[in-house]
C-alpha cells in the first residue's frame, strides 16, 4: 500500500484541468510577439489599436492544436486544406495599414482560421468576413462564436463579388493573392476607404487602394508570399 500515495499524486498531476498559468503563460507569448515581430523597429508597426488587439486575440487557439506551441512564432502556419494563417508581422502591417479608429464597418476575403477576422473585431464595430473552403468557413464561425466575437458574419462563397448587400466598405482587406485588383472590391468602398491585398503570382506585392470619389489610388507597399486567390479572378 505503500505505493498509493504516489499514485494518488501523478493522478492528480495528469488530470488537472489546463491551468490558470496556461493563459498567463500565452498572454506572455503574445505580449513578446507583438514588441519583438512586430512593433520593433525596422518593421515597426505603431498603431496602438493594432497592437491591442494582437496583444489580446489567443492566436494558439486559431491553428490546429499540433502546431498550438508554434503559434506565436515569426511565420505562417498551416490551417488544413492546404491553406495558411499569415504571419504575425502581416496581419499587423495590413491591420495597421486600414487606418482604423473604431467605427468602421469591414469586409475580409479569405477567412482562413478567422485570427485576422478577430483582430479587425478588437478594432471596428463589424466585420463580414467570406471563405471560399466551405469548411474552413464553418469552423472559424464555430471558433469565432465560441470566443465572443458578436461582430464578426461569416459566409463561405468567392469573395470576388465582395458582399454587396453590406457594402459599402470603410476598409476591405484580402488575405489570399490575386493576379489582379478585383473590379466588385473597389467599387464596396466607401468614399475614402481603404483595400488592401497582395497582388501577383510568384512574385506578389501588398497595395493599398484609397477610393477619392471615382479616383483610385494605389500604392504597393510591401513584397509578400500569400496562397492564391481561387475562383472567379481566375476566369
Ligand atoms: N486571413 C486568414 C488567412 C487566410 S489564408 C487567417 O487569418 O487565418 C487565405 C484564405 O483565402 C484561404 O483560406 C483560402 O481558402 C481563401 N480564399 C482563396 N480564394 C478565395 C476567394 N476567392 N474567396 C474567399 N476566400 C478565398
Amino acid at each position: 500500500m505503500l505505493w498509493m500515495p504516489w499514485l494518488v499524486a501523478l493522478t492528480a498531476l495528469s488530470c488537472r484541468p489546463a491551468p490558470e498559468g496556461d493563459d498567463v503563460a500565452r498572454a506572455r507569448e503574445r505580449e513578446q510577439m507583438v514588441a519583438q515581430q512586430i512593433a520593433a523597429p525596422p518593421r515597426g508597426v505603431r498603431d496602438e489599436r493594432t497592437l491591442a488587439a494582437m496583444r489580446k486575440v489567443p492566436r494558439h487557439l486559431f491553428v490546429p492544436p499540433e502546431v498550438a506551441g508554434q503559434a506565436y512564432a515569426d511565420h505562417p502556419l498551416p490551417i488544413g486544406h492546404g491553406q495558411t494563417i499569415s504571419q504575425p508581422y502581416i496581419v499587423g502591417f495590413m491591420t495597421e495599414a486600414l487606418h482604423l479608429d473604431g467605427d468602421e464597418k469591414v469586409l475580409e476575403v479569405g477567412t482562413g482560421s478567422g485570427y485576422q477576422a478577430a483582430v479587425l473585431a478588437e478594432i471596428v464595430s463589424r466585420v463580414y468576413t467570406i471563405e471560399i473552403v466551405a469548411p474552413l468557413a464553418e469552423e472559424a464561425r464555430a471558433r469565432l462564436k465560441d470566443l465572443g466575437y458578436s461582430n464578426v458574419e461569416v459566409r463561405a462563397g468567392d469573395g470576388y463579388q465582395g458582399w454587396p448587400e453590406a457594402a459599402p466598405f470603410d476598409a476591405i482587406i484580402v488575405t489570399a493573392a490575386a493576379p489582379r485588383i478585383p473590379e466588385p472590391l473597389m467599387e464596396q468602398l466607401s468614399d475614402g476607404g481603404r483595400l488592401i491585398l497582395p497582388v501577383g503570382d510568384a512574385v506578389q506585392e501588398l497595395v493599398v487602394v484609397t477610393r477619392r470619389g471615382d479616383r483610385f489610388e494605389k500604392k504597393r507597399v510591401l513584397p509578400v508570399r500569400f496562397v492564391p486567390m481561387t475562383g472567379e479572378v481566375r476566369h
